[in-house]
């Protein structure tokens, strides 16, 4: 058996090695494919999950978008376990994964055994909970946005700069306010205005359209995707730390340049995109990042485009 650092999972703090060692002398590490159901929504779950390795997309109905990624160190199926009721969520693995799975007993034994234990579950729990509220008045939030006229953008119906100015200073504050991370991505097309000269405006029209289209299905219930203007585009990510933020803006940047362009039938092209990255520390403003994300996406253009580039401070 591999050695595996279990301590490492919130789940574990604190709670004695030998205790730990027992639960890894009967569970083994099993590797799933991409696109597994790990929970289904209005199925019984009988297991909890420890992610080892890769990540899983967490859908209220799998038809959206993914109300949001677990990575790994993280946990699944702790509420729908407990409670004996149907999920109320699918989980399904967005690539690869490695993961740990220990049944309801087990888990009860546990409970059984280690104080700790049950207050690192409890504490995960409540977080989740949590989660939910914020997510909740997101949505909320969203829905009365939405009630305004004026705020998406014709061409890719991505939010326009309006809105953006109206309301990224609102919802940072938000996060702000709750101590929460913010992270914010200014998107831009590589060598757009050869698309244009190359095979004509329209062309460049769809391109846009269909960017806008990959950044909105690669975007969480939670954040937000702006035409910021021309052929640039802001993503704005409450909730979500740098570590996070870099990781899709990686997906972002990987998926579009793996993206076949069928711009006329049979007649293929492709594109990249640069990405410049910004977070709250503590007090920045909405202009503050996203002058600083600004910056950084400069940085990645001078450095050679389709890469990432994060303002810490220091470019
Ligand atoms: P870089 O890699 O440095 O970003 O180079 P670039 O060519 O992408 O940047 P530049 O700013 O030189 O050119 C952007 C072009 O985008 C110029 C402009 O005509 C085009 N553009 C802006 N808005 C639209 C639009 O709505 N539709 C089309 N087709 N083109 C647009
Ligand atoms: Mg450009
Ligand atoms: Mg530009």
């Amino acid at each position: 058996m591999e050695a595996i650092d279990l301590t490492a999972f919130d789940l574990f703090k604190n709670v004695p090695l030998e205790l730990i060692n027992e639960i890894m002398s009967e569970h083994s590490v099993y590797t799933i494919p991409a696109g597994q159901h790990l929970v289904k929504r209005d199925f019984k779950n009988s297991a909890l999950y420890l992610l080892l390795e890769g990540e899983v997309e967490i859908y209220l109905d799998e038809k959206d978008k993914p109300l949001k990624i677990i990575s790994a160190g993280d946990i699944i199926g702790e509420i729908s376990m407990l409670d004996q009721q149907s999920a109320t969520a699918s989980a399904i693995s967005l690539c690869e994964c490695r993961i740990i799975i220990i049944n309801e007993e087990l888990i009860w034994e546990l409970v059984e055994k280690s104080h700790l234990f049950t207050i690192n579950l409890l504490h995960i729990i409540t977080n989740r909970f949590r989660g939910v509220n914020s997510q909740v008045i997101s949505s909320i939030q969203k829905q009365r946005l939405f009630e305004h006229k004026a705020i998406v953008d014709d061409l890719t119906k991505l939010y326009n700069r309006g809105w953006l100015n109206e309301n990224f200073p609102l919802l940072l504050e938000r996060c702000k306010k709750d101590m929460y991370p913010f992270s914010y991505f200014m998107i831009d097309i590589d060598h757009f205005k050869k698309i244009n000269d190359t095979y004509g405006h329209q062309v460049g029209d769809f391109v846009l359209q269909l960017t806008g289209e990959i950044l909105n299905n690669l975007s969480r219930a939670m954040d937000y995707v702006v035409r910021y203007g021309g052929e640039e585009m802001a993503m704005l990510l409450p909730n979500t730390n740098v570590e996070d933020a870099l990781g899709i803006a990686e997906r972002v940047r990987h998926t579009i340049e793996k993206k076949v362009i069928i711009y006329e039938p049979g007649k293929t092209l492709s594109i990249t995109v640069s990405i410049g990255v910004s977070t709250l520390t503590r007090f920045e403003t909405s202009a503050d990042l996203i002058k600083s994300a600004d910056e950084a996406l400069y940085y990645a253009k001078v450095h050679g485009r389709n890469q990432i580039k994060f303002n810490d401070g220091k470019l």
